[in-house]
């Protein structure tokens, strides 16, 4: 099974990525790692690739591509399948996998989409509370630190992150709508999402994400 998740930020993809790796045996592949795996090993495509990010460009669609490709066909234990994040971003990216993939074990079986209502994201996003030394994440509401303002686990003070404000979110929100709304359009017409509520607790998320897949 080839699994494609999207979401926009704050709308639990990590938590569930790592879930579904565990359960469905997947291998999980996001364009960083395939991105720094090709560079690293100096393939044409990752070489060529580093040349643009090596001049401030952005890297071609169709080497970025060629290069999912190239990384998912040559996986040394191809596991059931994949969980691909953060690729297809664009509708010319996911036009473009597609003709790559049809007829193929690449072919993507299933959309997952995870979905949030902006005011609960903005409650999420405006609450959350980081350490300066450790890096563990606090919420003010449903996860704060005994003490206020400070970490239960080194002591250290905590931070809000600079664009964890309302204003930020809006635009993060609305940047990742105009890239993505064409791309899960298209997938729609395909008949491949399935929309997954994230605004319930964990375990009914990953039980909704769980129904979706074994179907
Ligand atoms: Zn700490």
């Amino acid at each position: 099974m080839n699994i494609l998740i999207m979401g926009g930020p704050g709308a639990g993809k990590g938590t569930m990525s790592a879930k579904i790796v565990e359960k469905f045996n997947v291998n999980h592949i996001s364009t960083g790692d395939i991105f720094r795996s090709e560079i690293s090993n100096g393939t044409k495509l990752g070489l060529e690739a580093k040349s643009y990010i090596d001049e401030g460009k952005l890297v071609p669609d169709e080497i970025t591509n060629s290069m999912v490709k190239h990384y998912l066909e040559n996986l040394k234990d191809k596991k059931s399948g994949f969980l691909l994040d953060g690729y297809p971003r664009t509708l010319d990216q996911a036009k473009a996998f597609d003709a790559l993939s049809a007829g193929t074990d690449l072919a993507i079986s299933i959309v997952l989409v995870m979905d949030i209502p902006f005011e609960v994201l903005a409650q999420r996003v405006t609450g959350r509370r980081l350490c300066k030394e450790c890096g563990a994440i606090y919420h003010i509401e449903s996860n704060p630190s005994k003490q206020e303002g400070l970490c239960d686990k080194c002591g250290a003070s905590l931070y809000q992150r600079k664009d964890d404000t309302i204003e930020s979110l809006q635009v993060r929100l609305q940047e990742y709508q105009n890239q993505t709304q064409p791309v899960l359009d298209y997938y729609e017409k395909k008949g491949l999402v399935q929309t997954i509520d994230s605004n319930q607790p964990i375990e009914k998320v990953w039980a909704d994400v769980e129904k979706a897949l074994d179907q």
